[in-house]
């Protein structure tokens, strides 16, 4: 049997060929279940009756119960009118037609109660309603028409060609007539018991044309739950598939590195979040299939020891493991930092990078190819055809955001068998996006810092307040600490903030003289050497002001360092300027962030600037971002496309999306296959959607 909903939209009567294709190009709609998708954006309450003295010249559409007593034409310079006299027991208005006159003239009754609806102007001191919708009283209380009026998206052009809200009102009630409204049921009948929600049918007529206040809720609650329980299906279901087909290789063992490092080189004690993090990578490798996961931790909770210890059972197993960072200067840091943790314990490390030496290449190439060399930690320059391993078992990403799919993928195609990827940020993502974008990922949280840190001071501050910041940063160089000032070059190629950095290093130098002062300098126009030394010279305390753009911000570890000032902070996304604060507090020593700004400031960047100062906690400053950003945004847009969700809203119904997710888990452990038989509408439907709408590769 043809799903009538598969029609084309130009059968549906009076929509024909041409509306068909505005219909098409403007909303993107094909065919039946494209309109009968197309959700109004709100709905207009026609449950309030206005008398006309209580009418205001405002901007709300009114609806008002009352009799035409005349009508008469009115001439006037171009054209003409038609003006109604319309009354009430409490007063009276004008109603008012420029076009349409001979129909209004005809079919409109007089001294008849009509209910009419639309928005009033006052005009010298009476009310006028220009074109209001008119409905005879008698009419208006049979009809089953609800009293939500549902009000559809629409773009200019559709407005223009006639298809107005009414039409579009219209066509959605012919589609309704044509299909006798049957749609089936796609939930099976224990969720919608269990979770109270309405039937299919009922949803889609009350989103539509809802009864009440109370059944639109229940609509749009049953829509909203359906759509995300399906793409939590879809993302769970690649998520096993992954794990039964792509093979990887199993880590059974944990070896004596593992347990030597464990046991004999700890450097500190691991918090719980670290142990539990561990834990849950060394399960995932232990199986046969590709671990795929992200290690997600705020800025300095510890996410290196982790992949090291990650590398170990790599190691352990027989196999080799690589750490890949965005930037040479992050690479660096991790090659220190690792090799210091591997040293004792006789395990080989290298870095390649962009400047790594050819003879220097060459032998590290020998010694990948050979397996004579176990951790290899570098840039994209791992990437290139010439590195082979001979059995690479794990690769770390760090900042996943900065590398591409594309790149990341080229990682595996050098083994027959893909190595276990473990990608760390310290970006933290909402709970929210992390479950409809990342759902198919497995994530791990280090959600604890270290103890001992104490959490970074930070303020506001306007810039005529200039002189007592820079009396605090004198303080605080006097105590032998050391201060971050960044100023924003949002584009490497601006002019206009090139030349604020230039003039903020010049005025800084002033204020700060040598020879009881010295300022360092770094941004991106210096060639990788300079910028090198700058830091060196930084970083070994010979300089106390580090001026510099955000290429700073990603990973760089001075912990002397304990005041970050941000020059025109308003200008910083907030992820930004958590990533810039987490370069300070790293020491042990009370740390502290100043964000400066102007005293001209939109309301987004107040709350950006009261959000970092009020918490230091990732997470939490993240949430807040989406809800300022949307999702869209924060992902960029070629990943959002998943989330071109028709009802559902990522922000606002997330209760709805961690039940969506809750309970396609618990059917998938229940069902995997879907083959019991109240799944089999389910199944359906879940086919037929993964066929059109594919959110796979998103991510792994
Ligand atoms: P990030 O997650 O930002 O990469 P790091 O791994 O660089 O953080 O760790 C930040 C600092 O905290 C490092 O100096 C590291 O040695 C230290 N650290 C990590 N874990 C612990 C711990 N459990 N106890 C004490 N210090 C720790
Ligand atoms: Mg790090």
């Amino acid at each position: 049997m043809n799903n009538p909903l598969e029609t084309p939209i130009e059968y549906l009567k009076g929509v024909g060929p041409a509306r068909g294709e505005l219909l098409r190009k403007e909303l993107g709609i094909h065919k039946y279940a494209d309109l009968l998708h197309l959700f109004p954006n709100r709905y207009i309450d026609r449950t309030r009756y206005y008398k006309i003295n209580e009418l205001q010249n405002s901007n709300a559409e009114v609806q008002v119960v009352g009799k035409v007593i005349n009508i008469k034409t009115v001439e006037q310079k171009r054209g003409k009118r038609l003006v109604a006299k319309f009354v009430d027991d409490t007063g009276e208005i004008e109603l008012v037609w420029f076009q349409g006159q001979k129909w209004i003239r005809e079919n409109l009754k007089v001294n008849v109660p009509y209910v009419i609806f639309g928005k009033c102007t006052s005009f010298n001191g009476v009310f006028n309603m220009a074109h209001p919708e008119t409905e005879l009283l008698t009419e208006h209380e049979q009809s089953l028409r609800s009293a939500m009026q549902p009000i559809y998206p629409s773009t200019e052009k559709l407005t223009q060609r006639g298809i107005t809200n009414k039409v579009m009102n219209k066509m959605v009630q012919q589609l309704f007539v044509e299909t006798q409204a049957k749609f089936g049921e796609v939930l099976p009948p224990t969720l919608l018991q269990e979770l109270q929600l309405i039937p299919k049918n009922a949803a889609l007529f009350n989103i539509h044309f809802p009864k009440s206040n109370d059944l639109l809720a229940k609509a749009q609650f049953r829509l909203k739950f359906e759509e995300l329980f399906f793409i939590q299906l879809q993302l769970i279901t690649k998520n096993l598939i992954r794990k039964h087909k792509i093979k990887g290789h199993p880590f059974n063992s944990v070896g004596n590195y593992f347990n030597d490092f464990y046991q004999n080189h700890l450097p500190f004690e691991l918090t719980n979040a670290q142990k539990r993090v561990i834990k849950e990578i060394r399960n995932d490798m232990g199986h046969p299939a590709q671990m795929n996961r992200l290690l997600q931790g705020d800025v300095g909770s510890g996410k290196t020891i982790v992949a090291f210890m990650s590398m170990l059972l790599a190691l352990d197993n027989g196999f080799q493991a690589c750490l890949m960072a965005p930037t040479e200067i992050l690479a660096n840091q991790h090659y220190a930092g690792l090799s210091e943790l591997a040293e004792p314990m006789g395990i080989n490390v290298k870095i390649l990078t962009g400047s790594t030496k050819t003879a220097e290449r060459k032998v590290i190439h020998e010694a990948l190819e050979n397996g004579s060399l176990h951790i290899i930690i570098g840039t994209h320059a791992l990437l290139e055809d010439k590195v082979q391993f001979k059995n690479l078992g794990l690769a770390i990403i760090d900042e996943q955001h900065r590398f591409g799919v594309e790149q990341r993928s080229k990682l595996w195609r050098k083994n027959e068998i893909p190595p276990h990827v473990l990608v760390m940020t310290a970006t933290p993502i909402p709970r929210t996006l992390a479950m409809s974008l990342y759902g198919d990922l497995d994530v791990s949280v280090i959600d604890e810092l270290p103890p001992g840190r104490k959490p970074i001071k930070t303020v506001h501050r306007f810039d005529s307040n200039r002189l007592k910041v820079w009396a605090f940063l004198k303080e605080e160089i006097a105590k032998g600490r050391q201060v971050y000032i960044v100023y924003p070059l949002i584009e490497e190629s601006d002019k206009m903030d090139y030349k604020d950095l230039m003039d903020g290093y010049e005025s800084i130098s002033r204020d700060f003289p040598l020879p009881q002062y010295s300022v360092s300098i770094v941004h991106g126009r210096m060639k990788p050497a300079d910028k090198d030394s700058e830091m060196e010279r930084f970083a070994a305390g010979k300089t106390n002001i580090m001026v510099a753009t955000t290429v700073i911000e990603v990973g760089v570890n001075v912990p002397n360092a304990s005041v970050m000032v941000i020059e025109s902070a308003e200008r910083f996304g907030l992820s930004q300027l958590h990533q810039l604060r987490g370069r300070v507090g790293r020491g042990a020593e009370q740390s502290y962030c100043i964000l400066m700004t102007s005293h001209k400031l939109s309301n987004d960047s107040k709350t950006r600037m009261e959000t970092m100062v009020r918490t230091n906690d990732g997470f939490e400053i993240a949430e807040v971002d989406l809800k300022l950003r949307g999702p869209g945004d924060i992902m960029g847009k070629q990943q959002s496309g998943v989330l071109n969700l028709q009802i559902a809203d990522l922000v606002k119904d997330r209760d709805i999306l961690s039940l969506a997710r809750h309970h396609a888990i618990k059917l998938l452990k229940e069902d995997a296959p879907l083959s019991k038989p109240e799944h089999a509408a389910l199944k359906h439907a879940f086919i037929e959607m993964s066929k059109k709408k594919s959110i796979w590769n998103y991510i792994s």
